[in-house]
Order: structure tokens, then sequence, then C-alpha cells
């Protein structure tokens, strides 16, 4: 995982949807939604950047922009704004993620056990 910091290259990271990595033209709709992140996801410093994440599951690497304090998708308890081209991807984006999300907690529980 690396924070870009280059703000040409965040700007157009922000017009690229992060499950199908196709380009979003200007002035076209987009579909983000806000996601918690997983405990091992290290999002120190990474704030107002994007920062990829392997959905292992999946075989794919996605772009999530990190959300800063004070925003209102960080109030409501998100860490993480995916942005999509369309309600189709922004759904199997949020599946693929909510999957990677459950094996990472399922490792979690087995690390518990004896
Ligand atoms: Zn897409």
């Amino acid at each position: 995982m690396e924070g870009l910091r280059n703000k040409e290259t965040q700007d157009r990271l922000m017009r690229i949807c992060a499950w199908c990595t196709l380009p979003i033209p200007p002035g076209a709709d987009t579909f983000g939604f806000g996601a918690q992140a997983n405990q091992s996801l290290n999002l120190e410093d990474q704030a107002r950047k994007f920062v990829s994440i392997k959905l292992t599951l999946s075989n794919k690497t996605t772009i999530a922009f990190v959300l800063p304090e004070g925003s209102p998708a960080k109030e409501s308890g998100y860490d993480l704004f995916f942005i999509a081209c369309s309600q189709d991807c922004a759904e199997q984006l949020k599946e693929a993620f909510e999957l990677e999300l459950d094996v990472y907690n399922g490792s979690d529980v087995n690390h518990d056990k004896p």
C-alpha cells in the first residue's frame, strides 16, 4: 500500500473507476461509497490520499481515497471512499470488499484459537 502524493495523480485517480479501472469522463456521474477499513490497513498519515488495496479473493487491486478527519463520511464511521463509474461497478466493488473483510475478520478469529 502506497500513498500517492502528486496532486495531478490524485485528480486523475478521482476520475478512475476503482472496480473496472476505466476513466470516468469529465461531467459524468460517479458512484462513490464509503467503507470501513480493516484494522490490518495502516491508514496513518494517509488522509486525503489514495491507497491501493489488494482484493485477494477477486484477484484485483483497487484504489480507495482515505477520508480525512471531519469529513461527513468519516463522521459516519467510514475510513475509505471508493469511486465507481456505474452503479453496477459500485455494487460489485462493495461486495468484493465486504467479502475480503469477512476473510480478514475470519483469520482474526482463527488467531484467537488455541
Ligand atoms: Zn466501472
